[in-house]
């Protein structure tokens, strides 16, 4: 297949180098914001994930690199973090020009939080309990006893593309901290900032550590998750492929971490400062274009409130400018494709079948200088019900669904009538009532006055079926170990063993 020598192109990322695919063929990047293609890139089979795996296994198996002292694994993933910063522009770049995220965004939180995460969890390292030495015990004998936490092998991660170079370090990080290995298949549609990560973070590690294989869910992302030399999964993405994934997974019982999809429930309690709730709640489900796992797409406003809230939302919302993600001045990006595109505007036209009335936006937003791209209008229904389709399924697009509720207990009985659990968030300004509601909100967070506050080192992850397992914080090292308890008798005699007459009911005492 010709190559267009314009178009940027890459290989695979195997054993510490480029590598061409097996068949040798490539296939399309788009830039969602003008539908022109914006990379090529090799299209991975069966045999590369093989090739991939077998490269991660070797460096897990035979090499130092899973013997490393936590002081100098802690001075590793410091230089990671500052070769993220010192690439921070062409990162950026190709993250923006296949996801649409803004460069705003990218650029002042995205790789900041990447670089941050590195240096956080080098910072947990050095104070990890990779060794606990437990007391002797009383019965039946002395002992020595430790608990020690090893790694587990050969890590697969596969991502998704909404912020595909943020989330795979969720996994890339916590898996290198504890010694592991790693193989990732990001997303087809935003493959070539994680290409470009595993390049520049390999200068740093032994080779067959960190290997990236592009390629289809289908294909690549099978033989990844079914490789019986793969320890381990890390997957984000949807709930629909991440129950495909678990199924996979049993095969050969491997270890397996869920990040999976959200409907988070956002309520505004009627002693909010609406000044902030509004524009806050916007915030929570417009940010990305709405493509954010943990965006509040459901707002709960009290009956005698809904009216005045609706107009201020509609009124904020009307003001966002759409753009060039690469322009420093676009609030709002693309979304992803034109399938993505047509499914948002699917459930739009759903929600008008179902009775939610439309009070803003509902169509594709034309955008002068980006003709070709995949836009829609910042989208927002009243009367909605908890039942209807676009308050129970994920859209993923920017689309608010607005539900009246009369007492708190009704709201927080809706906002939990979901399978998902990821997120969840309450407004108000008294401060037993926001940890009332926060203790019976069913998700793995809950912002009080905010949205999208996640850090590095607290857990991320869901409830429910929006997931298994915790990313980022300490509590994402141990999702990357393994635990071991090692024994040491100190009885040497065998009659003081009185134990074994448990099998033995004469001991040879001649
Ligand atoms: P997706 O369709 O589930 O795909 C995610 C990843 O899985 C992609 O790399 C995809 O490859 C791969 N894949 C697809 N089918 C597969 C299979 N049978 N076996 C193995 N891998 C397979 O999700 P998406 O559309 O990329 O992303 C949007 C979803 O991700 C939403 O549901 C969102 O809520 C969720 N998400 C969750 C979090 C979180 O932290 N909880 C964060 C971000 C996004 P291809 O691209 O080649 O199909
Ligand atoms: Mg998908």
């Amino acid at each position: 297949m010709a190559v267009n020598a314009d178009v940027m192109t890459f290989p695979l990322f195997i054993n510490g180098k480029w590598e061409q695919s097996g068949n040798q063929e490539f296939f399309d990047v788009f830039n969602p914001a003008n539908g022109e293609v914006a990379a090529r890139v090799a299209k991975g089979t069966k045999e590369d994930v093989d090739k991939a795996v077998t490269a991660a296994r070797e460096a897990f198996d035979h090499s130092d690199w899973k013997m490393m002292k936590p002081k100098e694994r802690s001075n590793v993933l410091h230089s990671l973090a500052r070769q993220i910063i010192a690439n921070a522009e062409e990162l950026a770049y190709l993250e923006s020009i296949s996801s649409g995220g803004t460069i705003r965004r990218i650029g002042s939180n995205d790789i900041l939080q990447m670089a941050d995460l590195f240096q956080t969890l080098a910072n947990f390292v050095l104070q990890y309990p990779f060794s606990e030495t437990l007391p002797s015990p009383p019965f039946p004998g002395p002992a020595h006893n430790f608990i020690w936490r090893e790694p587990i092998g050969v890590c697969a991660a596969i991502t998704p593309w909404n912020m595909p170079m943020l989330i795979a370090c969720w996994k890339i990080a916590p898996a290198l901290a504890m010694g592991n290995t790693v193989v990732i298949k990001p997303a087809s549609y935003t493959p070539l900032s994680t290409l470009k990560l595993a390049e520049i973070l390999s200068a740093e590690l032994p080779d067959g550590v960190l290997n990236v294989v592009t390629g289809s869910g289908s294909e690549v992302g099978e033989a990844l998750v079914s490789h019986p030399k793969v320890d381990k999964i890390a997957f984000t993405g949807s709930t629909e492929v991440g129950r495909k994934i678990m199924a996979l997974a049993a095969g050969t019982i491997k270890h397996t971490t869920l990040e999976l999809g959200g409907k988070s429930p956002n309520i505004i309690l009627e002693d909010a400062e609406l000044d902030i709730a509004i524009p806050g709640s916007l915030f929570g489900v417009f940010l990305h274009s709405g493509q954010l796992c943990e965006s509040g797409t459901r707002l709960f406003v009290p009956d005698h409130l809904h009216d005045i809230i609706v107009e201020k939302l509609v009124q904020l919302a009307s003001k966002l400018k759409p753009g060039n993600p690469l322009d420093s001045r676009t609030d709002m990006g693309p979304v992803i494709s034109k399938k993505q595109k047509e499914s948002i505007l699917a459930y739009i036209e759903e929600g008008k079948r179902e009775g939610a009335r439309l009070v803003c936006g509902g169509k594709e937003w034309s955008v002068p200088g980006c003709e070709g791209g995949h836009f829609i209008e910042p989208t927002i229904f009243t009367d909605v019900t908890n039942d209807m389709k676009i308050a129970q399924e994920e859209i993923f697009g920017p689309v608010l669904t607005v539900i009246r509720y009369s007492s708190v207990d009704e709201a927080i009985k809706m906002a939990n009538d979901t399978i998902y659990g990821l997120a969840a968030g309450v407004w108000t300004k008294d401060v037993n009532k926001a940890y009332k509601a926060a203790r019976e909100l069913q998700a793995g967070v809950v912002w009080i006055n905010d949205w999208h506050m996640l850090r590095n080192d607290a857990p991320f992850g869901g409830y429910k079926q929006s997931g298994i397992g915790r990313e980022m914080g300490k509590h994402s090292l141990d999702a990357y170990t393994q635990l071991k308890h090692v024994h040491t008798s100190m009885v040497p005699e065998i009659e003081h063993k009185s134990w074994y007459g448990l099998l033995f009911s004469e001991t040879d005492e001649g």
